[in-house]
């Protein structure tokens, strides 16, 4: 109890912070992922630590960097020639301290065990964010969907839910879909847990209209990363109308921003997917956006074909020799990078900011270094981190559930009148706490901080589990 009555001494919080990063490192070696996670969200806590010792005392450092399970499996099945294929599964429950493990899953190749770890623990804290009772949680493999047929993919998602059904349930684990994983894996995954299991439940979220889904839950990261950056944009008086938008990736994601922005009045003019990018001057208007959404989900192209059908439209490659990438070099008022981790470097916020850009809204996860991150602070551009900006997903996710669970369905304005206000609480809660720990404006403390106090709390309540 000394902690307690201690006043804290002057380093002690900087030296706790120091102490937990090491020992992270040395007990995830080769995750580098993780390890730059679990520092951007310790140095915004240092000015906590220092006001509540109680939580060094609890040790939820140590705690909350830790998983409370790590589930690690193989993966057989067989190919459409009758040739066996064998990928690696994973889930990683991080914590529940205020809800069942909730965030999705992901069939990459990049896919490992440090990347689904930093993955889990931005959602833990995002969860928290999002106001809903949901602990934090992360999945997937290594299985690349890209080039295989439906019935491949079916044949996989049964192998891989064969496995997971034994440690999921909707009170339990509740995975959604993530990069590589939409409707159709989906669809087949719940068709095989509810065979395994006999039961129909909300197990999964993401699930078609017609058997559990919501409305809006399609669109609900990609909108809800818009009204961030509405928010954002209201505290200086400004709005996004008008605004010239940089948009990366061409998925899920991605397709529901351009819409919120078009939506909204704003000028969205690119694209991008793991080969190359998209600049289209004119401006990508609805006609252009359904071809995209045709060409990605239905026929399964690459983003290349958009500069064949739109002749003004510029496609380039990625160059993996360049030090940065051409897209986040174009002039604009705003950028949603809405792809994947650390597609924006140094180099590649200084063209931002060089540009002019105002506002950066995280679509995707950790999509920034931590560099580049510091960079946007320094220059106090109004920078929305994943965390906070897309956490409309996984809120939507957990109105999803609420329906299930009631055993009704709201319609689509309902389901976006809730999630516009989650964003809208969201923002709030993060500005808040940046002002009450002495950094007003920066929404990388205020995320961090606000969802880090309601878990560590919960954490502290329930004792040592
Ligand atoms: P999709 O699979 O629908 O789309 C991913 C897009 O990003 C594709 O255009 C893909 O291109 C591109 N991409 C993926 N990996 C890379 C890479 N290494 N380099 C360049 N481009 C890449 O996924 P989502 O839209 O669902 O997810 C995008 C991001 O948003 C991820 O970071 C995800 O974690 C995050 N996110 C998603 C949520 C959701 O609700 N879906 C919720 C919160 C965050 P290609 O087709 O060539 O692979």
């Amino acid at each position: 109890m000394t902690a307690v009555m201690e006043p804290p001494k002057k380093n002690a919080a900087a030296d706790y912070i120091n102490q937990i990063l090491n020992l992270v490192k040395a007990k995830n070696p080769a995750e580098p992922e993780f390890h730059q996670a679990v520092l951007e969200v310790l140095e915004s806590l240092r000015l906590v630590l220092e006001r509540h010792p109680e939580y060094q005392e609890a040790k939820i450092l140590e705690r909350i960097t830790e998983p409370e399970r790590v589930l690690m499996f193989r993966v057989p099945w067989f190919d459409d020639k009758g040739k066996v294929q064998v990928n690696r599964g994973f889930r990683i429950e991080m914590n529940s301290a205020i809800g069942p493990y909730k965030g999705g899953l992901r069939f990459h190749p990049s896919v490992n065990l440090g990347i689904l770890k930093f993955l889990a623990f931005e959602q833990v804290f995002k969860n928290s964010l999002t106001t809903l009772p949901m602990g934090g949680g992360k999945g997937g493999s290594d299985f690349d969907p890209k080039g295989k047929s439906d019935n491949e993919v079916m044949r996989f998602c049964q192998s891989f839910m064969t496995e997971l059904c034994r440690h999921i349930g909707p009170d339990t684990d509740v995975p959604a879909g993530d990069i590589g994983v939409g409707g159709r894996e989906i669809g087949f995954m719940f068709g095989q847990y509810k065979r395994l299991r006999n039961e129909f439940t909300g197990v999964l979220t993401g699930k078609g209209l017609g058997w559990g889904g919501s409305l809006i839950r399609p669109e609900a990261t990609g909108y809800g990363c818009v009204y961030f950056a509405q928010e954002m944009l209201k505290t200086k008086k400004d709005k996004l109308e008008g605004k010239v938008c940089l948009v990366s990736g061409s998925g899920n994601v991605s397709q529901y921003t351009v819409e919120k922005l078009l939506d909204l009045g704003a000028k969205p003019v690119t694209w991008s997917d793991s080969d190359g990018a998209i600049y289209d001057a004119d401006g990508i208007d609805r006609e252009k956006l359904a071809y995209v959404i045709d060409l990605k989900n239905n026929r399964r192209g690459r983003i290349k074909e958009y500069a064949e059908k739109y002749k003004k439209a510029v496609y380039n490659p990625i160059d993996r020799k360049l030090d940065h990438n051409w897209l986040w070099n174009i002039k604009a008022d705003c950028a949603f990078p809405s792809a994947t981790q650390n597609e924006i470097n140094a180099k590649d916020a200084a063209n931002l900011i060089k540009n002019g850009v105002k506002v950066v809204s995280e679509g995707a996860n950790m999509p920034s270094t931590l560099e580049a991150t510091k960079l946007f602070l320094e220059h106090k551009i109004l920078y929305g981190p994943a965390k906070a900006a897309n956490a409309g997903g996984v809120a939507t996710s957990g109105l999803e559930m609420a329906q299930n669970s009631a055993r009704i369905s709201w319609t689509r304005e309902e389901v976006d009148d809730r999630l516009h206000k989650i964003m809208i609480s969201i923002h709030k809660s993060c500005l808040e706490a940046a002002e009450k720990y002495g950094t007003p404006g920066n929404y990388v403390n205020g995320a961090n901080i606000a969802g880090f106090l309601k878990v560590a709390n919960a954490m502290l309540d329930q004792g040592l589990v």
